[in-house]
């Protein structure tokens, strides 16, 4: 029984570049967190040893008593973080991630073909939402089901509910699934509840970026109008990787909910739960329920909205014009760039964060945005004052992009690409100084 560095040094030293990697730079990856030693403790015990296939008290294999009690915790502390009645909603905790819990609740409640509608892609939805290009179905939910996106009033950078509204009508889904990646506002849930209503729809929220700020009640709570609620567990929320599926008690469309995802996740897509996962879900989900943890949502509203207000006041254009949650999607065709130019550039500074389509876009290989989230510095005790400094950073590793663009003629994206990986580039000095600054 050897300690890694010891039975495995290779993999060893690769964590440990790793570690200093995540802690050198500038996290702003919207999707991304630093959880906690507790948390990083329990996915890394003993727990991983064990197979429980079912549910607690229903399982296909011996020597669950303990695994039970856990899960069971861990169910109760989800339905408490999130202020639901036991009664009224249930959860199933064994989702391995967002897309296999979405897809579970898809295949829970529709048949092969059902049609339903959530965000574009390009609009700021998640590819499990359904997306498709005209030439491929891109995502298993585009492939197994008919799938019709909603997407932005590309004038105000908000959903365009007037049209869902009315391609609902027309195209009638059985499932209509609020939630994105890149969307700096919040749903409007009762308006989705009314268009879902008038076609028979279920009403699906993929939470799964804002869910530590609906546990924290910083933001609208999708449980006072949404069927079913799913979500990740690593992004704001700040757990281990993994997912959640909550759904109402009683029967919605003549559907009983509970019995369709518990078999829809096992056996349907699943087998053997990730029980290390399951523990260090259990120990976020009752820090969810401190003040400390409030206080750490409130700080990742608060500094979003720092950082936005001083992007704009250096002349950038923001998706919406600002920001009610933990990131920002800065739209940087304005200025003739696109977010991968952007994102490169960025990296070599370590400050990570990523190119995003922005609505309008002709290439989804090159985006015409960045997006920024607040959560991880957030959680290394940056305030607002920090999150003004780094809308200043990013402008100047903007400036530079702008600069290495006019180097390289035609700035076809790969020459691009080619002369700032160069040791010659002639700008690589900014860089430095850039990096020396966020180090
Ligand atoms: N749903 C949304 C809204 C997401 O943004 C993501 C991932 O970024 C997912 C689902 C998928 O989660 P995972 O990467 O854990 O499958």
């Amino acid at each position: 029984d050897y300690e890694l560095g010891e039975a495995d040094p290779e993999v060893r030293g690769i964590i440990d570049k790793e570690k200093k990697r995540q802690f050198r730079s500038l996290e702003l990856i919207a999707s991304e967190n630093f959880t906690s030693r507790a948390v990083m403790e329990a996915v890394g015990s003993c727990l991983t040893n064990k197979y429980s296939e079912g549910l607690p008290g229903k399982r296909y294999y011996g020597g669950n008593e303990y695994i039970d009690e856990l899960e069971t915790l861990c169910q109760e502390r989800a339905l408490a973080a999130f202020n639901l009645d036991g009664k009224q909603w249930g959860v199933n905790v064994q989702p391995l991630s967002g897309s296999p819990a979405n897809f579970e609740v898809y295949t829970a409640v529709l048949s092969p073909h059902d049609r339903i509608m959530g965000l574009d892609l390009p609009h700021g939805g998640h590819l499990s939402h359904g997306f498709m290009t005209p030439k491929r179905r891109v995502s298993g939910t585009s492939i197994y089901f008919e799938s019709m996106p909603y997407r932005l009033d590309e004038s105000s950078g908000l959903v365009d509910y007037d049209m869902l509204e009315k391609t609902a009508s027309l195209f009638r889904p059985k499932l209509i699934i609020a939630g994105a990646s890149a969307y700096p506002r919040d749903f409007d849930y009762p308006r989705m509840r009314k268009i879902a209503d008038a076609v028979g729809a279920f009403l699906v929220m993929d939470m799964a970026h804002i869910s530590g700020l609906v546990a924290a009640t910083v933001v609208a709570n999708p449980f006072e109008y949404c069927d079913i609620v799913t979500t990740t567990t690593h992004k704001s929320l700040r757990g281990p990787r993994g997912g959640m599926i909550f759904f109402k008690k009683d029967p919605v469309l003549g559907v009983d909910l509970e019995a369709a995802i518990n078999n829809a996740v096992f056996p349907g897509l699943q087998g053997g739960p990730h029980n290390h996962t399951i523990g260090g879900l259990a120990v976020c989900l009752k820090h969810a329920k401190s003040p400390d943890f409030k206080a750490y949502q409130n700080k990742v509203v608060s500094n979003c909205r720092a950082l936005a207000s001083r992007l704009m006041e250096l002349g950038y254009k923001l998706v919406s014009g600002g920001t009610d949650n933990h990131l920002v999607l800065v739209d940087l065709r304005p200025l003739g760039l696109d977010g991968a130019r952007v994102e490169k550039i960025l990296d070599m500074a370590s400050i990570t964060l990523n190119k995003n389509s922005v609505a309008g876009d002709k290439s989804a290989l090159v985006p015409g945005g960045i997006r920024i989230g607040s959560p991880a510095m957030t959680t290394r005790g940056f305030s607002e004052k920090e999150f003004v400094a780094v809308a200043d950073l990013i402008n100047e590793g903007v400036q530079i992009t702008l600069e290495a663009k006019n180097l390289v003629s035609g700035s076809k994206l790969q020459d691009f690409m080619k002369l700032v990986t160069s040791p010659e580039f002639p700008l690589i000095e900014k860089v430095l100084n850039l990096q020396r600054r966020v180090e």
